[in-house]
């Protein structure tokens, strides 16, 4: 196990996170963090996020709290690590392999049609090929963010 600061100081810390946490994983994805979801056993170079008692060697951060505003703030508080805006909405949320920007035309088709008439971004997974784009659900996330203190720009990516 390595220690936290040592992962903090990766280009961009990565997270195990243990099977109780499914939607503090999906945050952290949201947020563009490399998220293994779920993950029982601690591997080197990651930080392993936990419920459970007992689990205090170096790399292990262990939440209390029960939203997951709390819980994303005692993650980034443990690991010393502040969200980057710009990797917000950067991974697939089912795979967790960073999306890519694909050009509008090469998604006619699928894509509902009013989405594809309405939006001009898209994003697509390399790995299960979801295709991403900026819905109203998004928003909800941004004010949410906005909410922790995360300010993102609009027409981001998902
Ligand atoms: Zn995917």
């Amino acid at each position: 196990m390595s220690d936290p600061g040592t992962i903090a100081r990766q280009d961009s810390p990565a997270f195990d996170v243990d099977g109780m946490l499914g939607r503090l994983a999906k945050w952290l994805r949201i947020l563009g963090f490399d998220t293994a979801f779920p993950l029982s056993a601690p591997s080197e170079w990651r930080f392993f996020v936990t419920t459970r008692k007992g689990a205090h060697s170096p790399g292990v951060i262990r939440v209390f709290g029960g939203t997951i505003e709390e819980q994303l703030r005692e993650v980034f508080d443990r690991a010393g690590i502040d969200p980057d805006p710009d990797r917000v909405f950067s991974r697939c949320l089912v795979c967790n392999a960073v999306v890519e920007e694909v050009p509008r035309d090469s998604i006619e088709g699928k894509v509902p049609a009013h989405v594809f008439s309405t939006k001009s971004t898209f994003h697509r997974c390399p790995q299960c090929g979801r295709v991403y784009w900026e819905g109203s659900h998004e928003a909800k996330v941004r004010k949410r963010l906005e909410g922790m203190g995360i300010f993102v720009a609009g027409e981001s990516g998902l």
